[in-house]
């Protein structure tokens, strides 16, 4: 059989304490395999000396690739510039803090082999995890499941095999709030799991705070459903329906029981807090959409390069540097 050519994708931020474990333990996974390959390293805006580290490496070792972001564009945004730079066969999307297993590379490229376009590892356990971690995980992949219609697979991130197909495929989708395994699912193509144990982060601590795993959770749920703006529909005829008998009510009392019609200061304050919270929760939901159609109107490029290294004469699909 030809030999591959396989790009293995790393986001890093702020990742100094792992770099050289992961570069070993991804070179000595790849050396063993006997094809070729090359090591894509994303920088995405890193405060510390990860810039300056795969710098280094890159000097050292001509298959290590780095392309250095501008400043933080998120996860989301890292993976798909390495898979915009990507010259192999096949690619591998992976985490730089070690947490995907690097020696399950092997097994997903016989899978892909076999004639699958994308292997996905599926978490069976997550260690050195918060409880809250885990738990908003495991609801959020049940709950995005639930409201979408194509079939994003539960429990799965973005370590990954993809075929060079489904990475030209992914191309031509330029939208700008990405959610990289959803898209991945909606391109279609032959998909399997392959099952792994998600361990500890090897150092440093997570580069997902709350804030962008909210941030990444609606990205998932507004790309991929319309449900949570029909809920505005939903629930405004339920409350209209509910209001119209409520009126019925007060008019009969007014008119055949006017002595008791007494005006409760408690009750108004309760349909008015009421329906302030709901009508305010419909706009916030409307503004999510509304937001991420105003991203995609302004048309600015996914993200800026300061430099690439040892591939300075790749062409992005977005911009030239
Ligand atoms: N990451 C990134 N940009 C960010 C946040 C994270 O490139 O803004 C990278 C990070 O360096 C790591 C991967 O994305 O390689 C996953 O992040 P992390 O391990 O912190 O997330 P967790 O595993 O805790 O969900
Ligand atoms: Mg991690």
């Amino acid at each position: 059989m030809d030999n591959i050519l396989c790009s293995v994708i790393v986001p890093m931020y702020n990742e100094e304490e792992v770099i050289p474990e992961t570069y070993r333990r991804l070179t000595k996974v790849m050396e063993e395999l006997n094809e070729n390959y090359e090591i894509i390293f994303i920088n995405d805006g890193s405060r510390d000396n990860t810039r300056s580290m795969l710098q280094e490496l890159c000097k050292t070792d001509k298959r290590v690739k780095l392309i250095d972001f501008a400043r933080n564009f998120g996860h989301q945004v890292a993976i798909t510039a390495g898979m915009d730079y990507a010259a192999g066969d096949c690619m591998v999307i992976i985490d730089g803090d070690l947490q995907d297993p690097p020696e399950l590379i092997p097994e997903m490229i016989k899978i892909w082999r076999s004639g699958y376009d994308i292997v996905y590892g599926k978490r069976i356990s997550r260690q050195g995890e918060t409880f809250f971690k885990k738990f908003t995980a495991k609801v959020f992949y049940r709950f995005l499941q639930k409201l979408t219609d194509i079939n994003i697979p539960v429990d799965t991130g973005d370590f990954r095999l993809i075929d060079r197909k489904v990475c030209e495929a992914l191309k031509q989708l330029p939208e700008r709030n990405r959610y990289v395994r959803g898209l991945m699912s909606w391109v279609g193509f032959r998909q399997t799991a392959i099952e792994f144990e998600r361990s500890e982060r090897f150092a440093g601590k997570t580069k997902y705070p709350l804030k962008k795993m909210l941030k990444l959770a609606m990205d998932g749920i507004v790309s991929f459903s319309y449900k949570p703006l029909r809920l505005a529909s939903f629930l405004g005829s339920i409350i209209s329906m509910a209001s119209f008998l409520y009126l019925l009510a007060v008019l009969i009392q007014r008119i055949f029981f006017p002595e008791t019609a007494i005006s409760g200061w408690a009750s108004i304050i309760a349909v008015s807090l009421f329906f302030n919270g709901i009508i305010l929760l419909m706009l916030g939901i409307i503004g999510e959409y509304i937001g991420r159609i105003y991203d995609e109107a302004k048309g600015r490029p996914l993200y800026i390069i300061r430099e690439l290294k040892n591939m300075e004469d790749r062409e992005g699909p977005r911009f030239k540097i």
